[in-house]
């Protein structure tokens, strides 16, 4: 486990902290939240399921959404 922070001297010359958010590799529904279980370790082309919004919103998302007409 690698540290999340970063002591950084500012321009005043004082040692301040920075916390580094990390982003995961794995993406999630932009609906549900719900991991997309994609293989982090593959090239980008397979990281994302070949179908509209793929790789952004899960299957049943997708199939409830565009049954009541969100993307039209
Ligand atoms: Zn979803």
């Amino acid at each position: 486990m690698t540290k999340n922070i970063r002591k950084k001297r500012s321009p005043g010359n004082k040692l301040v902290i920075h916390k580094i958010k990390r982003r995961s590799n794995r993406s999630y529904c932009r609906i549900c939240g719900i991991s997309l279980r994609i293989l982090t370790k593959s090239t980008k082309s397979r990281k994302r399921v070949d179908r509209p919004f793929g790789g952004e919103i899960c299957h049943a998302c997708l199939r409830t959404s565009i049954q009541s007409g969100n993307f039209e």
